[in-house]
């Protein structure tokens, strides 16, 4: 039992948490980050395997130039110049692969478009019609601007919330390719014809296209300055944190328990957990049966199989870009269709060695549903057995097999590599079934597969990707939207606007 008292426990050191935790102890809360890994940050995590650094999850961000969200916000938090970023070729962040043929996106609008118009010169139009749209949803947003809250702006955004992204793209041309080529690294977020909403398309696009940067640090290193800021500003992060369960008093939840044997008392909790994996953690009779129904009932997006190649040395220069490769102009639901053999598609990216103009890694991300590993899930982390070894191998060397169509000696040049599967992802971060991006958006439903922040338990929070949208861009506006119910949310965005 511990005797401390705080204002706010934070239950997860993902970003969401992270980011609470650092901006309430801006405010002078006390606050205690719990998180049930000997490692803190969640998807921001990193690894060390055969003497290189491995991202976990996520690897680059946007919005970094002067004046952009990203850029304000970690002025605010006093980030900037204490991680270490690379801005990615201003002429190609991402490089779409469709079958060998190769397409730049690049960065800034009105390149992205110029560099598109090169390819598809009689689909200027529809270049156009396509960024503007983009900028249009941006706009829209009050938040992604810093404008003060404004219920207008809030209603115009939510309109954007029941278009579908999928029937947009379809209505822009009937050039096969170009669609393709617009939406090709939808990877970004698991684009699913049938559901994703257009705003989740756009807004995660204009983030890149305004500016895309790599966390050339790993992310675990801006997990850890947002650990420190916490700490230097009185607060606790604490590891091997387990929360088990959650007390209550008659009104209201009084302390979380954590491993079983120690109790965390505070008169706010904010869980960063999957909402889906909290509520099983919350007594019956607290939360209302049909909150309960809905919440379960919510999709997860698929999940993913990464492959970290350990590369020999000085035999691939690294690139300072992404590249998204597809067999073939269908891209939405990559690794989602029955029909599509496994990999259909992959995003692919490099590690410079130190000091170095050639890469010391690749890492492949390629989404995999969690059934494709379901008979294992009653196993934990290094003890699954031989026949998951197995599948891992045959998985491994498939995504080999297709990379082989760029980079013929891959396998000569190759001096170990390693595996996380959706098994990996779920007993790492506590995410249902390894989604890479919490609950799926459906424009069909755009309220239904919304969670909020606040439900009936008057001092628990929800915060992270399942609350608006995923990735730097979701989970930093999620925060500052959970943050609004502990301070003035003007006075926040006014902070952030003018941080220098
Ligand atoms: C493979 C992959 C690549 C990605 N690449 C990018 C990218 O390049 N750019 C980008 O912007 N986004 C990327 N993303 C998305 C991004 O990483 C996530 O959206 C984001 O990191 C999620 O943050 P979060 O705070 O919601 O939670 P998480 O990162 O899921 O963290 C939740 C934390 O809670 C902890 N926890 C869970 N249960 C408990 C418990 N009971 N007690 C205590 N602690 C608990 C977990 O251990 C974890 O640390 C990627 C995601 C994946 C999977």
């Amino acid at each position: 039992m511990t005797d401390e008292k705080y204002d706010i426990v934070i239950i997860g050191s993902g970003l969401g948490g992270l980011l609470c935790g650092n901006i309430l102890a801006l405010e002078g809360h006390k606050v205690c980050v719990l998180e049930k890994h000997h490692q803190i940050g969640g998807n921001l995590q990193t690894f060390k395997r055969d003497g290189c650094i491995f991202d976990t999850g996520m690897h680059y961000v946007g919005c970094l130039n002067k004046g952009e969200i990203i850029y304000q916000l970690y002025s605010y938090l006093n980030i900037l110049g204490r991680i270490d970023l690379q801005k990615l070729d201003i002429d190609g962040f991402d490089i779409i692969d469709i079958a060998g043929d190769e397409y730049n996106l690049a960065q800034g609008y009105d390149n992205f478009s110029a560099t598109l118009k090169s390819y598809f010169p009689d689909e200027a139009d529809v270049i156009d019609k396509y960024v503007n749209e983009l900028k249009d949803n941006w706009d829209s947003s009050g938040f992604l601007n810093l404008r003060d809250f404004n219920p207008d702006d809030f209603a115009a955004s939510l309109e954007k919330h029941s278009a579908s992204a999928y029937e947009f793209i379809e209505s822009l041309s009937d050039n096969e390719r170009l669609k393709a080529v617009l939406t090709c690294n939808n990877g970004l977020f698991a684009g699913s014809k049938e559901k994703t909403p257009l705003y989740v398309l756009a807004n995660i696009n204009n983030f890149f296209i305004k500016s895309a940067w790599r966390l050339s640090g790993g992310g675990s290193q801006l997990a850890d300055v947002l650990k420190e800021n916490i700490e230097n500003l009185g607060g606790k992060v604490l590891t091997k944190k387990e929360v088990v369960g959650f007390n209550f008093n008659e009104k209201d939840i009084e302390s979380v328990t954590v491993n079983n044997n120690e109790k965390y008392y505070a008169d706010r909790f904010i869980s960063n957990t999957h909402p889906q994996v909290t509520i099983d953690m919350i007594e019956t009779g607290r939360l209302r049966k049909p909150f309960i129904s809905r919440l379960k009932s919510l999709k997860n997006t698929i999940s993913s199989f990464s492959l970290f190649l350990v590369l020999k040395k000085d035999t691939f220069k690294h690139i300072n870009h992404n590249v998204y490769y597809s067999k073939d102009n269908n891209v939405w639901d990559i690794n989602n269709k029955p029909e599509h053999i496994w990999p259909h598609g992959y995003l692919m990216y490099t590690t410079p060695a130190p000091n170095s103009e050639f890469a010391e890694s690749i890492t492949f991300v390629s989404m995999m549903k969690f059934s494709d590993v379901e008979k294992w899930s009653d196993t934990t982390i290094e003890k699954r057995g031989d026949e998951y070894k197995a599948f891992k191998k045959e998985k491994a060397e498939a995504l080999i097999d297709l990379f082989e169509k760029r980079q013929p000696n891959i396998r000569e040049i190759t001096k170990s590599y390693y595996t996380a599967t959706p098994l990996t992802y779920r007993d790492y971060t506590g995410t249902v079934e390894g989604s890479m991006y919490g609950i799926e958006k459906d424009y069909h439903h755009p309220l239904k597969t919304f969670v909020p922040v606040k439900n009936k338990i008057p001092n628990l929070y929800f915060t992270g990707q399942n609350i608006n949208i995923h990735g730097m861009l979701g989970v930093s506006m999620g925060a500052l939207i959970t943050c609004a119910y502990f301070m003035d949310l003007n006075k926040l965005i006014k902070n952030i606007r003018e941080a220098e």
